[in-house]
């Protein structure tokens, strides 16, 4: 299998679920997560059409911004600490995971400084998994409100790893739930916060996560193949 085919098979998945969840293909974004990936293998995907791409590392991201076209899209979807924002907020065209309202006030910050703004995802642990970051559900709410206030920061929406499972099915619950989330944010009408992404589905469950109505789907080994570490949380 090359990385086209990969792609091919990949994009015939996404255009199925769309279609059977009478949704439009060009309503999902399809972000190829290529961590830990070399160059070349971005070269070859960029080549077959691609132009969002995802990393989770900042350096990484920083270092293959730099050396690959600029009309490529960098998603931002891996945990960020605050000492590092410096390298990704004018590369990264959405951070996927603010996951506290300290690392929001120092991208407002940084973004203030630098007369930019940014656009972000609140990253929600659905599944309340210990080993991995976000928001409880429960605190969303009030860390959307909190977020809004930030006037260099537009929060487009929302995001979720799900745990890892057998069965995607198993995750489709934590997807539902997710989307009844952001429309009970977006009912709240705050200033900055638009409730129209949904960053949701791995190579595992992307299909159940866009009929869940996923408009951003995240997958990496699905499109590069395995990595060589295993990183998940
Ligand atoms: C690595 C990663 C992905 C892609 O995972 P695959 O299972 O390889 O598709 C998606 N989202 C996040 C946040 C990741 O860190």
């Amino acid at each position: 299998m090359t990385l086209k085919d990969n792609l091919e098979n990949v994009e015939e998945k996404v255009q199925k679920a769309c279609e059977r969840a009478g949704r439009k293909r060009e309503d999902v974004t399809l972000i190829a997560v290529s961590k830990t990936k070399p160059i070349p293998m971005l070269e070859e995907v960029y080549g077959c059409g691609i132009r969002d791409f995802g990393e989770n590392k900042v350096q990484e991201l920083a270092e293959k911004c730099e050396k690959l076209p600029k009309d490529i899209h960098w998603h931002m979807i891996g945990h960020l600490q605050r000492n590092k924002i410096k390298y990704v907020a004018d590369k990264a065209c959405l951070i996927h995971s603010v996951d506290s309202v300290r690392l929001a006030e120092a991208l407002e910050h940084e973004a203030k400084k630098r007369g930019i703004e940014i656009d972000i995802l609140l990253e929600v642990n659905m599944a309340k998994e210990e080993s991995k970051f976000g928001f409880m559900p429960e605190e969303a709410i009030q860390a959307a409100e909190a977020i809004s206030r930030f006037s260099h920061l537009h929060i487009k929406g929302l995001m979720t790893i799900a745990p890892f499972v057998e069965n995607p099915q198993e995750n489709r619950v934590h997807f539902a739930n997710l989307r009844k989330l952001s429309v009970d944010i977006a009912n709240k009408n705050l200033d900055n916060v638009y409730m129209g992404v949904l960053s949701m589905g791995m190579t595992n469950d992307y299909e159940v996560a866009i009929e869940e109505g996923a408009t951003c789907v995240r997958v990496g080994t699905g499109i590069f193949g395995e990595r060589e570490y295993k990183n998940r949380r």
